[in-house]
């Protein structure tokens, strides 16, 4: 059976791309069943620049294809940020909780409840001969001071997409979530080139 390795540590991220990539009829692999592997620098100024770098990095440690994302959260009234620092906006990555807390504490500084947002996720597939696809996806909303929900992961209790003006995104279910989310558009796209990359190389 064709092996995909996703190339992902947050379990959020594992969770929304090990559904989506269900129909595609692989093997996914997790990045935590294969061991102690160590991490890429993401060093890049841009989502694109970073996924490429962890994509290729784990293709090379796996000798496996991968997908990898990198993803965050643009804020209006915080000019963009904290964009690709999203994962470590309060200093240590991934922590969720102090992430928040900083996001409402800089809207609160400048005197704002809300501002409007927007996710993004850029996609890349890599594998070990250097075949290489990219793809991207983007959810609008806006950020409020208010959590609500449980679901999701990251800034998703703080976030309102324009699609459910009435539901924070960690209130939608995962297929809700799916079907608006910067991640799902992603996926959607990335799932057409995968049935063809895995469909040409069954053919050879
Ligand atoms: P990365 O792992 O460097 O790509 O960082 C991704 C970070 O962006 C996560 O740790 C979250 O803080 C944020 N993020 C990305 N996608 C989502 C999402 O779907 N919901 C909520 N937060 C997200």
């Amino acid at each position: 059976m064709d092996k995909l390795v996703l190339a992902t540590k947050n379990e959020g991220k594992r969770i929304e791309m090990e559904a989506a990539l269900a129909p595609l009829g692989v093997e996914v692999i997790s990045l935590a069943s294969l061991g102690s592997i160590a991490e890429p620098v993401e060093d890049a100024t841009t989502f694109a620049g970073n996924a490429q770098k962890k994509g290729r990095f784990y293709a090379q440690r796996t000798k496996l294809p991968c997908i990898a994302d990198d993803s965050g959260i643009e804020v209006e009234a915080l000019g963009g940020a904290p964009g690709v620092y999203s994962a470590r906006y309060a200093g240590h990555h991934g922590d969720d909780a102090a992430n928040n807390a900083k996001l409402c504490a800089e809207l609160r500084a400048r005197g704002l409840r809300e501002s409007p947002a927007d996710y993004r996720c850029a996609m890349v597939f890599a594998d070990p001969e250097g075949t290489e696809h990219l793809t991207e996806g983007r959810s609008d909303g806006k950020v409020v001071l208010t959590p609500r929900g449980t679901g999701g992961f990251g800034y998703d209790p703080y976030f309102i997409p324009e699609e459910y003006p009435d539901r924070h995104m960690a209130e939608l279910t995962l297929e809700e979530k799916q079907a608006i989310s910067h991640r799902g558009r992603a996926l959607s796209q990335m799932l057409e080139w995968l049935e063809a990359y895995y469909g040409s190389r069954n053919r050879k």
